[in-house]
């Protein structure tokens, strides 16, 4: 859904996020193919500011994400519940060409364009930055056998999994000999 400037009343807009088309999750340059797909519906209100200078968009952001563990490899759900608070700004407030890289350091606001600001953008963006780069279905989430390649979390393996290390180390130190 995109909202422009003047769509939004003086005294605000209320949006439901239950209104917005389904998020694509995935990242623009295909990356991430295993990444996270949502799990549920997406929850909560952004409320639409005009300011003097362009928008303001306030509200939270409540969903379910699942994605593999950073550990073991299995998939779980991920809650998110995400603050946002973002601000942007007219074009005509953007910084002269020769400002831009000043402006860039001290900026964390983003422009609206002509059709204004889109709403699964925003949203899709809150969801990535509220998802930790290493993603576990457990804090204590034992991960894999690095032997066998055996869940952890199920059991112990039985596997000498020190001696191998050593042996592992003992390679690396072969190869670096190498002339
Ligand atoms: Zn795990
Ligand atoms: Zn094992």
């Amino acid at each position: 859904m995109k909202v422009r400037w003047e769509d939004i009343p003086p005294e605000g807009r209320a949006i439901s996020l239950d209104q917005l088309s389904p998020l694509s999750l995935a990242t623009p340059d295909g990356e991430m193919v295993e990444g996270p797909r949502s799990a549920s519906a997406i929850e909560g209100t952004l409320l639409l500011q005009r300011t003097r200078k362009g928008i303001e968009v306030k509200g939270t952001i409540r969903t379910a994400v699942v994605l593999p563990c950073a550990r073991c490899l299995k998939e779980f759900t991920l809650p998110i519940a995400s603050e946002c608070e973002e601000s942007f700004l007219l074009p005509k407030y953007a910084p002269a060409e020769e400002d831009t890289e000043l402006a860039n350091d001290d900026m964390d606001v983003s422009f609206l364009s002509e059709e204004g600001i889109d709403l699964e953008d925003i949203v899709a963006e809150q969801i990535w930055l509220s998802i930790p780069i290493k993603p576990l279905c457990d804090e204590q989430c034992k991960g894999l056998c690095s032997v066998c390649g055996g869940e952890l979390n199920r059991g112990e393996c039985g596997c000498d999994r020190q001696y191998t290390d050593h042996r592992f180390a003992a390679l690396k130190t072969l190869r670096l000999n190498v002339p």
